[in-house]
C-alpha cells in the first residue's frame, strides 16, 4: 500500500542537506514513525511519474544493513517530493561523531569495525540484488549512479543496526536534483572524479574516507591544514596526491590497513566489499558482540 500525505502527522525536524529537508512523521494506518526527505523535483509531470515509477522498484530492497523504503509522492501545488523511509533514533554517523566529539569522546575500534562491516555488507545486499527494472537489472542502474557512501547516509538505529541509505537507484531522481544543486564531491573516488565509469570499488574509497572521518572526528578532505582549497585544487589533491592514513595509537594496525586497503588509487587493485569482508580487520572482531545499541545510548544520553 502506498504513503499518502494526508496519513502522516509531522512530528518534528531532524535535519536538511543539500538537496532538501527530512522530518519525522507518524503514519498513522501502519503505526510506523517514519523519516520523510523533501526534495525539490523536476516540473515536467511526465518526468515526476518516471521517478515514482523508478523509486517504487527500491520498496524491494529489504536487508539488515540498508534503511527501508516505504513510499514516496508528489506535493501539490509545490515542485517537491517526498520519499519516506524507516525512522533510524540514532541519526547518522555524521551525529554521532560530532554528538562524541562535543562530550570529549572518540569513536573506538570496536565500533569502526562494526560501521566496516555493515558498510560491505549492504554494498554486497545491493550489488547482488537482481531486481530487475524496465527490462534493465537495477545493479545496472548502480553501476551508472553509484551510492553515496559518507557519514550523514549511514545511520544507526535504535536497537543497534548501522544502515546505509540515500542510495541512488531512479536515475531520473538523481537527474533532477543534480539540476538544483552542486553537493560536495569529497567521498569521490579518483576515478569518479576523473569521469571514468563508476565501479563497486568506488564505494570502498568512500568507506576508507568515512573511518578516517568517524575516528578523528573531522573529514580526511579538505586537509586540516589546507582549509581554504578551491573545489578544483581539492579535487586535485584527491587524484594527484598521497592518500590520508587512519591515525591513532589506539588503534590496531589491521585497523589501519583496512584503511589503506580501502583508499588505493587504482580502483583495479581497490577489492570489492565482498572481499574487504575477508580482511584481517574483519576477521579479528567477527566472534566479538560489539553492543552499538548500547553505544548509542551513551552517545545521545537515552535512558
Ligand atoms: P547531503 O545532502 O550532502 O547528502 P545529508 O545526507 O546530511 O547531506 P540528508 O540526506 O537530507 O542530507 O539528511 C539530513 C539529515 O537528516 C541527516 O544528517 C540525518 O541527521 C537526518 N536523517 C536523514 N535520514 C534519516 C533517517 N532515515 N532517520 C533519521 N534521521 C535521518
Ligand atoms: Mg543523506
Amino acid at each position: 500500500q502506498d504513503v499518502r500525505p494526508e496519513d502522516l502527522e509531522l512530528l518534528e525536524y531532524l535535519g536538511e542537506g543539500a538537496a532538501g529537508t527530512v522530518n519525522k512523521v507518524f503514519h498513522r494506518p501502519s503505526g510506523l514513525i517514519m523519516a520523510k526527505k523533501s526534495i525539490p523535483t523536476d516540473a515536467d509531470p511526465n518526468v515526476q511519474r518516471q521517478i515514482l515509477r523508478e523509486l517504487a522498484f527500491m520498496k524491494k530492497c529489504q536487508s539488515p544493513y540498508v534503511v527501508s523504503f516505504y513510499g514516496a509522492f508528489l506535493n501539490d501545488g509545490e515542485a517537491t517530493m517526498s520519499l519516506c523511509m524507516e525512522y533510524c533514533e540514532g541519526g547518522s554517523l555524521l551525529d554521532v561523531y560530532k554528538r562524541a566529539s562535543e562530550r570529549g569522546g572518540i569513536i573506538g575500534e570496536a565500533v569502526l569495525e562494526r560501521i566496516a562491516e555493515s558498510v560491505c555488507k549492504g554494498l554486497v545486499y545491493l550489488h547482488s540484488q537482481k531486481l530487475i527494472h524496465r527490462g534493465k537489472p537495477l545493479t545496472w542502474y548502480f553501476s551508472f549512479l553509484g551510492l553515496d557512501i559518507k557519514p550523514s547516509n549511514i545511520l544507526i538505529t535504535r536497537n543497534g543496526q548501522i544502515k546505509l541509505c540515500d542510495f541512488g537507484v531512479s536515475g531520473e531522481l538523481i537527474n533532477s536534483v543534480a539540476a538544483t544543486f552542486t553537493g560536495t564531491k569529497y567521498y569521490m573516488a579518483p576515478e569518479r572524479i576523473q569521469g571514468k565509469r563508476y565501479a563497486v570499488q568506488s564505494d570502498i574509497w568512500s568507506l576508507g574516507l568515512t573511518l578516517i572521518e568517524v575516528s578523528q572526528n573531522e573529514p580526511a578532505f579538505p586537509p586540516p591544514d589546507q582549509p581554504d582549497l578551491s573545489v578544483f585544487e581539492l579535487l586535485t589533491l584527491i587524484v594527484q596526491h598521497p592518500v590520508p592514513e587512519m591515525k591513532g595509537t589506539h588503534l590496531s594496525d589491521a585497523c589501519k590497513s583496512f584503511v589503506s586497503v580501502c583508499l588505493t588509487k587504482d580502483p583495479a587493485h581497490r577489492p570489492t566489499p565482498q572481499r574487504m569482508l575477508e580482511h584481517p580487520f574483519i576477521k579479528m572482531w567477527e566472534n566479538c558482540f560489539v553492543d552499538i545499541a548500547q553505544f548509542a545510548k551513551d552517545v545521545w544520553g537515552w535512558p
